[in-house]
């Protein structure tokens, strides 16, 4: 039978709708979109983790920024500001942009730093080599005697004034692949602060920036290779925020002949893969390329050596890893990193 609805049933009905409205306004409101995208710049595979209501946006604006720094300093692009260089060494020197400037300094000062085992003019070695590339191959002993001749970071020719740089004898060349992986890293992380974003996970191809902590407020928790193994399996893990964590390996880019691995991170000593006991080696730093700069040349000293200068540094920890299946870690990161494969043992460094 049909009745009149009351008044105050309606009352209720709409005091019921309106919270019903507020609860949906508010979870809509606190709600995290998360966008995860992959794709491939700087000859590597890149993945972005962002977690905001801005994600497309920044996401966007990144992959601008990284492909800005590919074409400057890459040296597979004719064109890049890198190759310029190169291509007029001996000659002239040339104006480039405020980026590759920087990386360029920034790449000689942890040359001096790490003594020389880092230098971006070994271009004209892992020309030679080739790893990485489909056709990798073991050069003539004495195209590398001939080609080690023409390493030695002392020889680029900074301008301040003109922002230009140089280098002072023909068929010299600068390589900041060991570098600018960490420069780009540091440059997404601004273009996602700038569009507001809190939590984020940068990866390119390895080298990690962890932005803020993850969206439930916990830490991120990175992975740490295990260079034994290949890729996806770890050692341990890191728990961080708000920090870079870079790892230079034997296992990144490398071919095997006769039985023997070559990889790609070159003592310019020798003209040859480094061969110190060190077979991987993770920088935590506030600034990637802190990292990057550091983990390949810490990487060819050799772990005592590597331990004292790292442990002189401020704000910079380690994960160093040996070939008999140590791993010593900066007292700084003593709680913050775990274990989780017991083939191998753990001892902090005071
Ligand atoms: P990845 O690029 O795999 O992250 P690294 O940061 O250690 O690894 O950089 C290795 C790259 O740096 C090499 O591919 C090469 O282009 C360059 N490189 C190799 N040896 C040296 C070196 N001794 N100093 C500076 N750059 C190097
Ligand atoms: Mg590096």
């Amino acid at each position: 039978m049909v009745r009149l609805i009351q008044q105050s049933e309606l009352l209720v009905f709409f005091i019921a709708i309106s919270i019903l409205f507020i609860v949906y306004y508010f979870a809509g409101r606190d709600k995290k979109e998360t966008i995860i995208r992959e794709f491939y710049a700087l000859g590597t595979v890149i993945q972005l983790r962002v977690y905001g209501n801005n994600g497309e946006k920044a996401i966007k604006e990144a992959i601008n920024r990284l492909n800005d720094i590919d074409d400057k300093m890459s040296v597979f692009k004719e064109f890049s500001e890198v190759s310029v260089i190169n291509k007029n060494a001996g000659v002239s020197s040339k104006e480039v942009s405020k980026d590759t400037y920087f990386v360029i300094k920034k790449a000689v000062e942890y040359s001096k730093l790490l003594e020389g085992t880092f230098d971006p003019t070994i271009r004209p070695i892992v020309g030679l080599w080739r790893i990485g590339s489909d056709n990798p191959s073991i050069p003539n002993k004495n195209e590398i005697v001939k080609n080690l001749k023409l390493v030695n970071y002392e020889d680029i020719i900074f301008s301040e004034k003109y922002t230009s740089i140089g280098l002072k004898h023909e068929k010299q060349a600068i390589d900041v692949g060991g570098i600018a992986k960490g420069y780009a890293a540091d440059e997404v992380k601004n273009v996602l602060e700038n569009n507001k974003i809190k939590s984020a996970l940068i990866d390119l191809g390895g080298n990690i920036f962890a932005l803020g902590k993850k969206p439930d407020k916990t830490l991120w928790n990175v992975g740490i290779q295990n260079p034994f193994n290949t890729r996806g399996e770890h050692v341990g893990f890191i728990s961080v925020e708000d920090k870079s964590i870079v790892t230079s390996g034997n296992y990144e880019r490398c071919f095997s002949k006769n039985g023997k691995l070559y990889h790609h991170i070159i003592d310019p000593k020798t003209g040859y893969p480094s061969e110190s006991e060190i077979i991987s080696v993770t920088i935590i730093s506030d600034y990637s390329i802190d990292g990057d700069g550091l983990s390949t040349g810490v990487y060819i000293m050799g772990l005592e050596k590597s331990i004292k200068l790292i442990q002189s540094l401020e704000g910079i920890d380690a994960i160093f890893i040996t070939n008999n299946k140590e791993i010593y870690t900066t007292s700084g990161i003593k709680d913050e990193f775990k274990i989780t494969n017991d083939e191998f043992t753990c001892k902090t460094i005071y």
